[in-house]
């Protein structure tokens, strides 16, 4: 099957809850703007006018169009890496804050889904991290011991176990994360976005901030048409960042990440494959991830574009893939392909910088976003109302560089394709 014939986003498709904002009209001038609606600027917005600040959210596109809008939906607790990695990085006492912080990232997500009753297709099963190989498997053990001195609920399964979790065997073994769901990650910002309206935020999308400016003690953030003047400014456009003259900009290395979505199982595959509806991911260099949603759809996903000549190489990778784990699928089609850039940070941790007095630019969780966006964008919130700097999960910088990002996001390409062509022909 070739990829011409298959439509885009599938989170697109099964939103139903999607917003309806007004245009900017006039120059106006409020407590806060909050720049991207995605998790981390949503967040912000939300709390802030539950605690009475007059907000406004400015999105160049429409809400979730970003990575909160596109990407895998394994809502996890924690960063990508490891926490000890994380307390070797930034020293212990303010790792330990940052492991803790988020270790409550998928408790946070399931409280905003209930306390705003957003309907978002949520599992609460648990994730699965999958051992791809030994070594793998080795890694997973390291995992396990680092997380449970640290009291998260995990469980190292046997291969056979994983098997009946997942219907294949070609896994060594997993790490069950028992706090660990799945979500429809667009309803997700929906919904948070619907009940950041009703809390009292004024939302324009379609509607680029072009300039930042500091005037007289006061923000000016301009847009097209009309300028907010504001106390305080939250850029939450990490890896979607569209051009702001005169301000701070996320810098990250730019990496793409590609899933590809089957026609809906029947039941009977359904019982066989993933039947508690685990979402998965592996502990492969070039990680694949596999889930369902709710109507019973396979999705796989792994590092890629789909919007180069090369993207036949990832979607044949995904076809052969599924056919390697569950031969018994034979020739399924599939209907939907897409892909979202990830920020990824040198050292793979987030980063808020604050680039003047009440001006946070937050980015760079580099794959792991869902709790942490939720998280970030309240503990933003927390800052800019008290000046209580504990209130951040990290410490803020004033300035934050790095080098070679476009030609690591290159080099990252190139890895996921060179393998996947590879593994593809096997
Ligand atoms: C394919 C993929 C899979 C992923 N899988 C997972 C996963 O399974 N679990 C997980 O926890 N995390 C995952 N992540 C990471 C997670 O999705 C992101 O970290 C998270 O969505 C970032 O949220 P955000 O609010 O910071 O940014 P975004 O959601 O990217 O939002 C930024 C917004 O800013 C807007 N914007 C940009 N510039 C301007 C401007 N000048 N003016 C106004 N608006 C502007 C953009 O249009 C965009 O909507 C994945 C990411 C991708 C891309």
């Amino acid at each position: 099957m070739s990829i011409y014939g298959v439509k885009s986003n599938l989170w697109q498709l099964t939103s139903t809850n999607r917003l309806k904002t007004a245009c900017l009209n006039k120059d106006t001038q409020v407590d806060v703007v909050v720049i991207g609606g995605g998790f981390t600027g949503v967040s912000c917005a939300l709390k802030l006018a539950e605690k009475g600040s007059k907000v406004i959210l400015l999105e160049a596109e429409q809400i979730g169009y970003g990575g909160s809008g596109r990407n895998v939906g394994l809502v996890n607790s924690g960063l990508w890496m490891p926490p000890e990695k994380v307390e070797t990085i930034i020293g212990q006492a303010a790792g330990t804050k940052l492991n803790q912080f988020l270790a409550r990232g998928p408790e946070s997500v399931y409280a905003n889904i209930k306390n705003y009753t957003i309907d978002c297709e949520l599992t609460r099963t648990g994730t699965l991290h999958c051992a791809h190989s030994k070594s793998g498997l080795i890694n997973l053990k390291e995992r396990l011991r680092q997380y449970k001195a640290r009291g998260t609920e995990l469980e190292l399964l046997s291969k056979a176990e994983t098997k009946n979790k997942i219907g294949t065997s070609a896994f060594h073994g997993a790490l069950l994360l028992q706090g660990a769901g799945t979500i429809q990650p667009l309803a997700y910002i929906h919904g948070l976005a619907h009940a950041a309206l009703a809390a009292g935020v004024t939302i324009h999308q379609d509607t680029q901030v072009i300039a930042i400016e500091r005037n007289n003690g006061l923000w000016k953030i301009r847009t097209p048409t009309y300028t907010i003047g504001s106390d305080a400014v939250v850029l939450a456009t990490n890896a979607y960042h569209q051009k702001i003259m005169a301000s701070s900009a996320p810098v990250y290395t730019p990496v793409n990440y590609f899933q590809t979505a089957t026609k809906p199982l029947t039941k009977e595959l359904l019982k066989r494959i993933l039947p508690e509806r685990q979402g998965c991911w592996d502990t492969a260099m070039v990680m694949s991830s596999l889930r369902c949603d709710k109507a019973g759809r396979l999705i796989i996903g792994s590092v890629g574009s789909l919007n180069l000549p090369t993207a036949t190489i990832h979607f044949n990778w995904a076809q052969y893939k599924l056919k390697k784990l569950f031969p018994f699928l034979h020739d399924i089609e599939f209907e939907h392909a897409w892909h979202g850039r990830i920020a990824y940070s040198n050292d793979h941790l987030p980063h808020i910088v604050e680039f003047g007095p009440n001006a946070l630019n937050i980015f760079g969780y580099s794959g792991r976003g869902i709790g942490p966006g939720t998280m970030f964008g309240q503990a933003a919130a927390d800052y800019i109302l008290s000046g209580d700097i504990d209130s951040l999960p990290i410490k803020p910088e004033k300035i934050y560089t790095e080098k070679f990002t476009k030609l690591k996001g290159v080099l990252y390409e190139a890895g996921a394709t060179a393998f996947h062509s590879t593994a593809g022909r096997l």
